[in-house]
């Protein structure tokens, strides 16, 4: 059952709202062990790239595209690190709806360009950043009527609510943390706003603290200011000038959470180390936060025991050149036993 079935009741679905469904959310919730004993705490990873597009926006790209289609649009419109292109692309042509997308020229990693282009979508490589295809995005919706969904669609953020609906029935009550990378910062605020109306509903005894983590060279909520040239090789949040920043910062501010930043260096170890130790494949802005928590565990300011959900908002598919840019290559053989036994001596397995 996709999210809107499934939460029909905590959005905004009428009987006129079509039936748009990939069958996204439900996603698992993995206690990796191996990393949390490192880290002296209950260390759980939401498995957002298990969602049909491979990433965490298919739950709120649902419902802005049901309610683009009940409001009569004909054509979508989104700019994008990749992501929310490819999700675009997923229901427009699930729906039969034509998809406009702007990514920031050669900087879209290979298996999000390949999804949009594979869906159908009309894609417009834009020569500037991210910051920039949106403004133009937003234009170009205003004057030709399509329906924009980015995350300054408010259903995006409202549906996006789910992730936290599930970690709580998965846990049966809130985490004492939520680590998450912050791009656009939609993320972290639909989270909070999920916790909270599940508080509220009775549904968790708890709030947590909100953590979110951006990568050094495009941290504007860690500077307080926004960034004008962001670069980092976590593309997915490759964003100077975040849509959702003054949510984000109530979030964080009324859970006494805080805002952190990572290396590129720090990210693509912890990327490596998420791999290897938890056997989760994630791409690198999702590993932002086990970097930060690795960091925060270096400082002392990781408090023993505690439980933590760490959103692993892609998977590490999407973004292959970057994985094979860190890591050695197959070992080569003829087509003989010897050879293979040879290996297998020569490794750690004897
Ligand atoms: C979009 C995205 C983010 C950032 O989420 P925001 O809501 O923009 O903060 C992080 N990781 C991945 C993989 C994403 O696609």
């Amino acid at each position: 059952m996709g999210v809107l079935a499934r939460y029909a009741s905590l959005l905004p679905v009428t009987d006129a709202t079509p039936n748009v469904n990939l069958e996204e959310g439900s996603t698992p919730l993995v206690l990796l062990s191996r990393l949390g004993e490192r880290l002296g705490i209950k260390l759980w990873g939401k498995l957002e790239g298990c969602n049909p597009s491979g990433s965490f926006k298919d739950r709120g790209m649902v419902l802005a595209v049901a309610k683009a289609l009940e409001d009569g649009a004909k054509a979508l419109i989104c700019a994008s690190t990749g992501n929310t292109s490819a999700s675009a692309s997923a229901y427009a042509a699930a729906s039969g709806v034509p998809c406009f997308v702007l990514l920031p020229a050669g900087k879209v990693a290979l298996g999000k360009l390949a999804q949009a282009l594979m869906y159908g979508a009309t894609v417009i490589a834009v020569k500037g950043n991210f910051d920039k295809a949106l403004e133009l995005a937003r234009l170009a919706a205003e004057q030709k009527g399509c329906a924009i969904v980015n995350s300054v669609n408010p259903y995006r953020l409202l549906a996006q609510r789910t992730g936290a609906w599930e970690i709580c029935e998965q846990l049966s009550d809130a985490p004492d943390w939520h680590v998450i990378p912050v791009g656009n910062a939609g993320n972290i605020s639909a989270y909070w706003a999920g916790y909270t109306e599940y508080k509220r509903l009775g549904k968790a005894s708890k709030l947590p603290r909100m953590m979110g983590f951006q990568a050094e060279g495009a941290s504007p909520l860690v500077t307080g200011k926004p960034c004008p040239a962001p670069e980092t090789v976590a593309t997915a949040i490759r964003i100077g000038n975040p849509v959702s920043a003054q949510l984000a910062k109530a979030a964080v501010a009324e859970s006494g959470g805080e805002f952190n930043s990572v290396t590129d260096g720090e990210i693509l170890s912890a990327q490596r180390l998420l791999a290897a130790l938890g056997g989760v494949f994630a791409e690198p802005a999702s590993c932002a936060p086990l970097a930060g928590l690795i960091k925060l565990k270096s400082q002392a300011r990781l408090p023993e025991g505690i439980t933590v959900t760490m959103v692993l908002t892609g998977n590490g598919l999407k973004d292959p050149d970057t994985a094979m840019s860190q890591v050695g290559r197959p070992v080569e053989i003829g087509d003989t036993l010897d050879e293979l036994l040879r290996v297998i001596e020569g490794s750690a397995v004897k």
